[in-house]
């Protein structure tokens, strides 16, 4: 289907035509390299989208202006706040508005999240989730299967790659969950793993856990923003997600969390509660005896913190303006761009080098990151095409991870990307 050349012209022509390439110029660059910066690492720290000073100027004005009083009188109130993030959220991750909240971080809102969903009970008390999960999930679920006192190793069900095969088989997953039956409490998965940039069924493996009454759970750090999600109608339960990597909203930046419209009103689920769950028509009465918000914003523990809600509005707008369809069918194309440069530069230089692209080929099995093993001098090439401009990422032992962002690569980065690893080479 791609008619794909590895040149500049090409490249260009591909940007001309990009119906996205003028959102390149609502984002800064970063300029401390004396080379020509060439950023692919949106999946790890999105680029500051250039609204984003005026954004929290506006609120650092308005406590100057009004100190305590701007919760009520700042040009967007803060005890609000949150609800300005809301509709434009739930339409990145395909979610209705009840069933979104932005608040907190992710790794704490995951926390938040199985208190109430990770329920042992009798026989069902695992927890399925997939091998070599990014570290804070996996400190977080053998945190929680150790909080109910269960052990360990019998609990927490790993599935993980094949001997000599880089990625997770769905089959695996799917007939593991099957296998584990009515002893499955939770799925737990990363929608995209963060390593390989392998993208999960999300659909397939929320129907297989329901169908043996456990709950389904993802975390979406890797997938907000990047993948078209459609949580709502996929029936998942609850998923969490960091608003700072391909959501592009400050280092650190906040969380967005969902809960399925099911549990909207399930005031007996336990929950680990703030006042800012609490029903907000009551919530400053402050009386004993907690009753949670409808839906999402029932798990909010504390109230906003303004300053990065501020960056985390002033992205969600730019994805508002260029709309997921059109963020996905770049991320394709550019994607597999990419891989043709990197099929091309790798081809050429065989002799010297071995890269594995242990991205699954498969656009449907992926988003916008491309995994590259570099067998034999991984580190040091990777060192030297940092030295060239290039930031992408290196993860242990042996892999490169590049994520070209829709919103703000180009066509011609990628190609450049393919010259400096060609020089990088040699
Ligand atoms: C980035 C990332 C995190 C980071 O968690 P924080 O709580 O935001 O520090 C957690 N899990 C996954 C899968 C990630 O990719």
């Amino acid at each position: 289907m791609h008619q794909f050349e590895n040149s500049l012209d090409f490249a260009r022509q591909l940007d001309a035509h990009d119906p996205l390439k003028s959102f390149r110029e609502k984002f800064h660059f970063p300029t401390f390299h004396e080379k020509t910066v060439r950023y692919f690492t949106g999946n790890s720290l999105g680029l500051q989208p250039k609204t984003v000073k005026e954004y929290i100027l506006q609120e650092l004005d308005d406590w100057q202006k009004y100190g305590v009083e701007g919760h009520f009188l700042a040009k967007r109130p803060w005890y609000a706040y949150h609800e300005n993030l809301t509709d434009k959220v739930a339409k990145i991750v395909g979610a209705k508005p009840i069933e979104v909240v932005v608040t907190h971080s992710l790794t704490t809102n995951l926390h938040l999240l199985m208190v109430s969903f990770y329920q042992p009970k009798g026989k069902r008390t695992k927890i399925l989730c997939e091998a070599k999960a990014f570290p804070s999930d996996q400190y977080a679920l053998e945190s929680q299967v150790k909080f109910h006192g269960l052990n360990l190793a019998e609990h927490l069900v790993e599935v993980g790659p094949r001997d000599g095969e880089q990625l997770i088989r769905e089959e695996d997953i799917l007939s593991k969950i099957e296998e584990l039956g009515d002893e499955l409490a939770l799925v737990m998965i990363g929608g995209v793993n963060y390593y390989t940039g392998q993208l999960f069924d999300m659909k397939k493996i929320t129907d297989a856990a329901h169908g043996v009454g456990a709950i389904a759970g993802f975390d979406l750090a890797h997938a907000a923003g990047n993948i078209n999600l459609h949580l709502h109608d996929w029936g998942v339960d609850f998923a969490a997600w960091c608003g700072y990597k391909y959501l592009n909203s400050s280092p650190g930046g906040v969380s967005g969390m969902f809960v399925h419209e099911r549990h909207a009103n399930s005031p007996e689920l336990p929950r680990f509660a703030g006042w800012w769950g609490y029903d907000k028509s009551k919530r400053f009465l402050m009386e004993p005896g907690f009753i949670p918000m409808e839906g999402a914003e029932g798990w909010q523990l504390s109230n906003a913190p303004v300053l990065g809600m501020a960056a985390h509005l002033a992205s969600v707008e730019i994805f508002d303006e260029a709309g997921m369809d059109r963020i996905g069918q770049k991320r394709d194309q550019m994607t597999a761009y990419l891989e043709f440069v990197i099929d091309d530069i790798s081809e050429k230089n065989k002799d010297r080098v071995s890269f594995e692209l242990i991205t699954p080929r498969d656009k449907t099995k992926r988003g916008a990151q491309l995994s590259i093993m570099a067998k034999g001098q991984g580190k040091a090439l990777f060192d030297v095409l940092s030295d060239l401009g290039v930031v992408a990422d290196w993860r242990e032992p042996n892999v490169i991870r590049v994520a070209p962002a829709p919103l703000y690569n180009s066509y011609e980065d990628c190609y450049w990307f393919g010259q400096l690893l060609q020089e990088a080479i040699q």
